[in-house]
């Protein structure tokens, strides 16, 4: 099955502080692997924020998207480069994100919902102790409501701070069902299964609880392999995920949606 998946629309770059490579070797791993289509969906580089080790500057935003536009003209033909960015939302990001699209040539959006906006910087979501769950929630449904994005990436993140209790599980289920609703994919991500600081061999996600009840209600998945090395592309642990849909069901995308 995941032999026949030809695209993969989740990549960093090492402008991010924590992945590394050149933008062209994450192009020859994605060729390597035989895909047809590779994004680009760096950590976004965000208007006021400086989060270095997390986010590349907002000055590099210009840099990074005339190095993905120079790579897909060069490897036109043999893969098709897309241009996105992996991003927060926040509504103070909203126009910013929005200008992306229409003024910038991004070619697509993904939400992945790390951290929140307030007063000025990012934080994240488990200092909030028992309401970060909820708070997650409310936003990752606010973001894909807003139009903006293409896919959700890892929207179980939250077992990372959650316990697995009545509130996550019903948070769980709003998420699927209301990306269900708006035909929105979410993204069984592969970036958690090469963490070597997770605390066991198996992955915190994907996680059984969100995609068992994603089986049971349904929706669009896809995977995404969050590469943050370009040998990402060739050496994830594909057995395992291979095994995980198997077991849960599911049916990613075959072909990008984009
Ligand atoms: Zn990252
Ligand atoms: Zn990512």
């Amino acid at each position: 099955m995941i032999e026949n998946i030809n695209f993969n629309l989740h990549s960093h770059t090492a402008r991010c502080g924590h992945a590394g490579g050149t933008d062209e070797e994450y192009v020859q791993a994605a060729i390597a692997r035989g895909l047809k289509v590779m994004g680009f969906s760096d950590h976004a580089m965000l208007p006021g924020i400086h989060e270095p080790g997390m986010r590349g500057e907002p000055e590099e935003l210009e840099d990074y998207l005339a190095s993905v536009k120079s790579l897909k003209k060069k490897y036109a033909g043999q893969i098709d480069v897309k241009l996105g960015m992996e991003c927060e939302y926040h509504p103070h990001f909203a126009s910013y994100y929005r200008d992306l699209l229409d003024k910038k040539g991004f070619d697509y959006l993904i939400m992945g919902e790390h951290s929140y906006y307030e007063n000025g910087t990012m934080h994240w979501f488990y200092a909030e102790g028992a309401k970060a769950t909820k708070h997650y929630t409310d936003l990752l449904i606010e973001g894909m409501e807003s139009g903006l994005f293409l896919y959700v990436a890892h929207p179980d993140l939250m077992v990372l701070y959650s316990k697995k209790d009545k509130t996550y599980v019903s948070c769980c289920k709003r998420i699927i069902n209301r990306a269900k609703e708006l035909g929105i994919p979410l993204e069984i991500n592969m970036g958690r299964s090469r963490n070597p600081y997770r605390h066991s061999q198996i992955p915190e996600y994907p996680d059984p609880i969100f995609w068992d009840l994603f089986r049971q209600i349904g929706g669009t998945c896809l995977l995404g392999i969050d590469a943050h090395m370009p040998d990402d592309y060739l050496k994830s642990p594909y057995g395992y995920f291979e095994e995980f849909i198997r077991q849960y069901k599911l049916q990613p995308l075959l072909t990008s949606p984009i």
